[in-house]
């Protein structure tokens, strides 16, 4: 397929490489990053979206989404698939699929799970909304840059699954965290408490899979001095997003709204950005009663 690609950072590189290497034809373009090997590189986004049949973009924001998409919307051929994997807004989401389907073009939301490791080595997994054609139009790709694509519902519903995944995974997260502080305090060895938990009713992905404690369960970014993995600003991100989305539909999420207050304290308080999300564990460590 001809490809466009419109930001090539952490993620969007490796996915074009990825792109690339399984023998489609991929133009590039970044206001930063440079293209990987293989990609042509364009001068503007709307230059990277003529003439292609499938363009992806792989944005910081929503914001920047909306900006990027009014460039390219009206460059692209009518029965054109844009395909956004950033996560964004709903309502940004809902609303750059509007403008495109005004245009002809099918537009799908298929933000992913799984990282830069996931993005690298082509595993990811993609939850998607928009249109039967639309997906069936951009499932070759998502088996070249995942492992896994979820059809969620119409636009916005990939962003929606995306952000209530998330908002589990970072109440979940401190949950565990302040589980394993607490046993500390309470003289109970963090080995004997994964070995309960890990196999009781408080297990968890980031219990059993992705363990904040050092030298407990299987390798995790806390036996990599707390080096991403997935940032605390990202689940910040993240969290931000479910609460502006619980807001806009009137949703009542208490420990969605604690959990984004806590990592927002930890990220542009306590020294949080940059490290792990699972990094909770030490700063519940350092911490008294309060
Ligand atoms: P990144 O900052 O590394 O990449 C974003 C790229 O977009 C940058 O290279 C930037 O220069 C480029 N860009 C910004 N404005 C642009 C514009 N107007 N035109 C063209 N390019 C522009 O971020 P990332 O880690 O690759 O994340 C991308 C998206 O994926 C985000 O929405 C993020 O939330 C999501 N995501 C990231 C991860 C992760 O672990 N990094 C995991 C899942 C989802």
């Amino acid at each position: 397929m001809k490809i466009g690609f419109i930001g090539l950072g952490n993620m969007g590189g490796p996915m074009a490489a990825n792109l690339v290497k399984a023998g489609h034809d991929v133009t590039g373009f970044d206001v930063a990053a440079p293209c990987p090997e293989g990609v042509a590189p364009a001068t503007s986004a709307a230059e990277a979206a003529q003439g292609r049949d499938v363009v992806i973009t792989m944005l910081p924001n929503g914001e920047i989404l909306r900006s990027v998409a009014s460039e390219i919307i009206p460059a692209m051929d009518k029965g054109a698939a844009f395909l956004d994997c950033s996560t964004v807004d709903v309502e940004s989401a809902r609303d750059v699929a509007e403008q495109a389907a005004r245009a002809g073009i099918l537009a799908l939301d298929a933000p992913v799970s799984g990282g830069v490791g996931g993005a690298q080595a082509g595993t990811l997994t993609f939850m998607a909304g928009g249109t039967d054609e639309g997906f069936a139009k951009v499932e070759p790709l998502f088996e070249v840059m995942g492992q896994k694509a979820v059809h969620c519902g119409a636009s916005g519903a990939g962003q929606a699954a995306k952000i209530c995944n998330n908002m589990i995974l970072g109440v979940t997260m401190i949950a565990t965290c302040e589980a394993f502080a607490l046993a500390d305090k309470l003289g109970l060895d963090r080995q004997k408490m994964f070995d309960v938990v890990s196999t009781s009713s408080g297990y968890s992905w980031t219990m059993n899979a992705y363990c904040p404690a050092p030298g407990v369960g299987p390798k995790s970014p806390a036996d990599n001095g707390y080096k991403p993995g997935f940032a605390s600003e990202l689940m910040l991100k993240d969290l931000r997003l479910s609460q502006q989305a619980a807001e806009a539909v009137g949703s009542d999420t208490p420990m969605g709204q604690a959990a984004a207050a806590l990592y927002e304290q930890f990220v542009e308080n306590e020294g949080g950005r940059g490290t792990d999300f699972s990094a909770m564990l030490p700063r519940f460590e350092k911490r008294k009663r309060g």
